[in-house]
């Protein structure tokens, strides 16, 4: 079969390799669609998880099974599937203790384009199929299920990470596909106010769509000083970052109140430590909680989360803005979302 690869730091190509081999609890399916995600740019040019060599990217599909192993009650050839992009190993005791996406070692339910080749091949391998595959819902459209698999999941972690409460004022910093995901999450908590943290006009519109209150540009000074001017100098309730860098937990922190907590779902990509202020911490007392992980994976999510937009409440169709069709394309989608030109949020690239 063929995958698009990262051949080492920096480089990225076509390779040719095995079919992948189907363990008992195993399937293997054929994407119906696939999106390009920051972390794939974050992986291949900065070399944030480290060198790799050959291993074909991508973790987020929407895919048809062609095969599933001797163990596998739920699911069959030909079926439509939602596959998250952490896929854990639901009998670790790292998931029983409830933390399934560090199944096997920290951030080891994250599979895909990490420890194993990824999604931008003909075929790809998903473990624990009963665990981590869902139905696609009838009618849903393959591009829009391919958000499902990352974006939605991991900008509600942020959401769920920063436990956001009813008449809740959040913050939520970066509005790319992850952080209005959080947006999203925000609103359906019951958030009263949220203020999002962006610049692509885009990605405001989308924002306001999906529940953002009121804006505000890293780029026109501190965050936590605007953020302060908005609320009459209180702060905010809940933090979610979905953007920026190791600096942006100080204005997370500021903006603060007590007893408040950050929800981090950015991957950082470079920097040695994060930068914690410590007066406007509580010189280490302010019940000021920071909270990063990795989003949990698995079926009952992409059940649930999946359930919210067959109801109607939840509509994927704007973060997918630059829609391909074909392998053809996929290199032009993945130089896309490094170079994010203003009109895109997300790029995809359905395999007809
Ligand atoms: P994106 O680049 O499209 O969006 C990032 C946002 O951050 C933009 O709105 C941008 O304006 C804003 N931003 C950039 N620099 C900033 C700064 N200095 N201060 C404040 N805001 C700033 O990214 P995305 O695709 O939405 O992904 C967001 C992050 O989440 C990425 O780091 C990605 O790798 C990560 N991610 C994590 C997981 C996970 O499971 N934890 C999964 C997927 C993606
Ligand atoms: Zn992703």
């Amino acid at each position: 079969m063929k995958g698009y690869a990262m051949l080492k730091i920096g480089e990225s190509g076509w390779i040719e390799k095995d079919t992948p081999a189907c363990g008992p609890l195993d399937a293997i399916v054929k994407p119906l669609a696939v999106a390009i995600c920051t972390s794939d740019v974050h992986t291949l040019w900065e070399g944030a998880i480290g060198d790799r060599h050959n291993m074909i990217l991508g973790h987020e599909a929407s895919a048809e099974v062609v095969e599933v192993g001797s163990e596998v009650k739920d699911f069959k050839p030909g079926d439509r599937v939602l596959i998250p992009a952490i896929t854990p190993d639901w009998n670790s005791l790292e998931a029983q203790a409830g933390y399934s996406m560090h199944s096997g070692g920290m951030l080891a339910g994250w599979k895909f384009s990490n420890f194993k080749d990824g999604v931008f091949s003909e075929y790809f391998h998903v473990n624990d199929a009963d665990g981590n595959l869902a139905l696609m819902p009838e009618g849903m459209d393959p591009a829009d299920a391919c958000i499902l698999s990352d974006m939605v999941p991991t900008g509600f972690h942020a959401v769920e990470l920063a436990d956001v409460q009813l008449g809740d004022t959040v913050l939520v910093i970066g509005i790319g596909p992850v952080g209005l995901m959080s947006v999203a999450g925000a609103a359906l908590r019951g958030a009263s106010r949220i203020i999002a943290v962006g610049t692509r006009p885009v990605c405001i519109e989308a924002a306001k769509g999906y529940g953002a209150t009121d804006f505000i540009s890293y780029k026109d000074g501190p965050i936590d000083e605007q953020v302060m001017e908005l609320t009459g100098g209180k702060g905010v309730d809940r933090v979610c970052i979905a953007g920026g860098t190791v600096e942006t937990f100080e204005p997370a922190v500021k903006a603060l109140k007590p007893g408040g907590k950050i929800g981090n779902v950015n991957y950082l990509g470079s920097g040695d430590y994060i930068n914690i202020p410590r007066v406007e911490w509580g010189v280490g007392m302010g019940h000021k909680d920071i909270r990063g992980g990795l989003m949990p994976g698995g079926r009952l999510r992409m059940e649930k989360l999946s359930s919210l937009v067959t109801a109607g409440r939840l509509d994927l169709h704007p973060e997918c803005t630059h829609v391909f069709h074909g392998w053809d394309h996929l290199e032009e989608a993945l130089f896309l979302m490094r170079d994010k030109p203003a009109d895109l949020i997300k790029p995809v690239v359905v395999i007809d």
